[in-house]
């Protein structure tokens, strides 16, 4: 009998699976990556700093030390590469910003942005930076597509299918799912949780998001990620990666002809010079209503598990949490119960 059958072949997923090799816990993976598109075209990008507050990001210290020790250590063990470290450069569009930037940067925020405030140049010939700027340090992002594939070959069992909820049978000691036999399993499945009889209670907030990728002439711009209203990032030779949109009604991994028209106006705020749109993508960041993630153990079903609601902000948070969430599957330390679901187990006993 395996320990767990995990669902999903997302980040999620395949980060809990990782998580567990490293306690030689036996597991199967199933999913249907077609379903969604959200891990495999995300950005990938981590960022310490809520620009809109100018506060440290939830946990940033202790989550940007653990992904990065993460996942260097799977490109190490794969001989692939998707781990980048880069500096975010944020221009300043009024004299008030710059000063508070400089308080914070002598102030709470000392660790991650520059004192330096620079003066806007020839340095990044064309980007849309029309004052001046300052940098944020201990930034990156991981190549998706690259991390994704390199898991794909590290997982003992690996099915590629649609998981059918209606077949799985649940006993007092362990699951059975058509000739799978578990102890337990665990639902990694984004905001196609919303199709999960067993969790579909639970209150996510999903939100769609649009990017692109884009072949430009004339960018300076290498390990930095220009920041304002949207992002972009050089991916290689000619090639950038901007985005990226937010929508909370329209639910689809369609790529719109509205999020095009979106992305575009965006773009013109970040670069100047001529650009041809080599693709357009669409997904759904499986968001919550309190921006945390969703993660333990089924208020009836005792070996029925879920790790969710890694949001927008999936990379930093996946190598920390599924650390966590493997100290708890075997009864080594609590969750923390700002991401443990009994947070809303109560919702779930009032129906
Ligand atoms: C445009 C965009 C940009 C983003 N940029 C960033 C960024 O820069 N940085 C960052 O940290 N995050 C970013 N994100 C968010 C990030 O992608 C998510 O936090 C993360 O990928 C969520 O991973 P997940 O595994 O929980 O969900 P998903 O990626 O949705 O994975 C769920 C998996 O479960 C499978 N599945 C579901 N139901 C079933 C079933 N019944 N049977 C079989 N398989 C099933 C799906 O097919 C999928 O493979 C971005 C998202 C979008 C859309």
């Amino acid at each position: 009998m395996l320990d767990l059958i995990i669902v999903g072949k997302g980040l999620a997923a395949n980060i809990i699976a990782l998580r567990l090799q490293e306690h030689q816990i036996h597991y199967c993976i199933i999913g249907e990556p077609s379903l969604s598109n959200c891990s495999r075209i995300a950005a990938g990008l981590w960022n310490p700093i809520v620009f809109k507050r100018m506060t440290l990001s939830w946990k940033a210290d202790e989550l940007i030390k653990e992904l990065k020790e993460f996942y260097t250590s799977i490109e190490k063990r794969t001989g692939s590469q998707f781990y980048n470290e880069r500096v975010i450069i944020k221009p300043f569009f009024s004299e008030e910003e710059k000063n508070f930037w400089v308080k914070k940067s002598q102030d709470d925020l000392s660790q991650f942005i520059d004192k330096q405030i620079y003066a806007a140049n020839s340095q990044h010939n064309g980007l849309v930076i029309p004052n001046s700027y300052g940098l944020v340090n201990n930034c990156g992002n991981i190549d998706m597509h690259n991390f994704l594939n390199s898991c794909e070959h590290l997982h003992p069992e690996n099915k590629n299918e649609v998981f059918d909820h209606s077949q799985l049978q649940i006993n007092e000691d362990h699951v059975v799912y058509k000739n799978i036999k578990a102890k337990n399993i665990i639902f990694c499945e984004g905001y196609l949780v919303k199709n999960n009889p067993f969790f579909n209670w639970i209150p996510m907030n999903s939100v769609k998001g649009e990017i692109l990728d884009i072949e430009a002439e004339g960018i300076e711009l290498e390990k930095q990620i220009l920041n304002h209203n949207a992002f972009i990032f050089k991916l290689k030779d000619k090639s950038f990666k901007m985005g990226s949109t937010y929508d909370w009604n329209e639910l689809s991994d369609d790529a719109s002809e509205k999020g095009k028209q979106e992305l575009i106006e965006k773009l013109n705020g970040l670069i100047k010079t001529p650009y041809k749109i080599i693709s357009h993508k669409a997904g759904v960041r499986p968001s919550t209503i309190d921006r945390r993630p969703i993660i333990g153990r089924h208020p009836l079903h005792k070996n029925l598990f879920v790790f969710n609601g890694l949001g927008t902000k999936g990379v930093m948070l996946a190598p920390y949490f599924s650390k966590k969430f493997v100290h708890f599957y075997l009864n080594k330390g609590a969750l923390d119960p700002e991401v443990d679901v009994k947070r809303f187990y109560s919702k779930f006993n009032n129906g």
